[in-house]
């Protein structure tokens, strides 16, 4: 089952990130300049697409399809072998894919769509500069002074000049836990959700807490389940806007649930018959998570390794 399923969204991140070069800015306006160069236009925090047909392609464009003085914020992405790989935010009011020199080319598309749409390896490059742009969006001013911070390392860092202090992007940890007791899983629905959408229960790691400590911490608020020790799955960057995925394996002591109305609308326990149904389409009440979210990659591996 598990070969035939898509590799993990956002996980293929394909270039070296060449992080020596990123601290020399002569190098990097030379290596933009090279014609073989490549830049992935974004726009209000979407990246360019081109259009093919019925299809979506990303778009790795050549400097002259940037208008001159469009460009509001470059970040170096990294080198494909020897082809240097940046992404550009434009600043222009109106969609400047309806205009000179992107008109005809495609249009710019919310990310989270678009990702699954496009090869899988170049939407974990789009989502990674999406994820930078939205840090820089969100963190323009300095958190010790005030004072507006300015780009740096290619755009992976911003530093203050009034106080010096150097900001790194934001990653927020979350563990998401595959949670068992004897042969059956347990998923909930948040409260927001649609009826039958369920996905394994996650939330974001505290200041003090190991992986396990926020497993075993979540599952107790959300669900009144106790864990015993916790194992490391698989991880997975999920750049909406910050996020890393810790996905966790955990026995339950007990199958007794207890919902905290807040967090979840609802929580069972599913067999893995159950599960093979969900994730075929053909359960009664639930259908499997999307395939580009972990939770449904935890659950192919429980299945494959039960
Ligand atoms: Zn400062």
């Amino acid at each position: 089952m598990s070969d035939a399923s898509p590799p993990l969204a956002f996980t293929l991140f394909p270039l070296d990130r060449a992080d020596h070069l990123r601290g020399d800015a002569a190098a990097l306006e030379a290596l933009q300049a090279r014609d073989d160069a490549r830049v992935i236009p974004f726009w209000r925090g979407n990246p360019f697409a081109l259009v093919r047909g019925d299809t979506l392609e990303a778009a790795f464009l050549t400097g002259d399809a940037l208008k001159p003085g469009s460009v509001e914020m470059t970040v170096f992405l990294g080198l494909d072998g020897e082809t240097p790989v940046f992404a550009c935010a434009l600043n222009a009011d109106r969609e400047p894919g309806e205009e000179f020199p992107l008109h005809g080319l495609g249009r710019f598309e919310e990310m989270r769509g678009l990702s699954m749409q496009i090869d899988p390896v170049d939407a974990s490059l789009l989502a990674t500069a999406n994820g930078v742009f939205a840090w820089h969006h969100k963190h323009r001013f300095c958190s010790n002074c005030g004072a507006k911070s300015d780009v740096a390392q290619g755009g992976w860092r911003r530093i203050c000049p009034s106080c010096a202090t150097e900001h790194f992007p934001r990653i927020d940890p979350v563990v998401i836990m595959l949670i068992t007791h004897q042969d059956s899983v347990l998923l909930g629905r948040s409260p927001n959700w649609p009826d039958n959408a369920y996905s394994c229960l996650a939330g974001f790691i505290e200041p003090g807490e190991t992986l396990g400590d926020a497993a075993r911490r979540e599952a107790f608020e959300e669900a009144g389940v106790t864990l015993g020790d916790a194992s490391y799955i698989m991880s997975q960057p999920w750049p909406f806007p910050s996020s890393l995925m810790f996905g966790l394996t955990a026995e339950a002591t007990s199958d007794a649930i207890k919902i905290d109305d807040a967090e979840l609308a609802d929580a069972r326990w599913f067999t893995r018959d159950e599960i093979r149904a969900v994730m075929d389409g053909t359960h009664p009440v639930a259908r499997t998570p999307p395939d580009i979210a972990v939770a449904h990659h935890l659950l192919l591996w429980w299945l494959a390794n039960g």
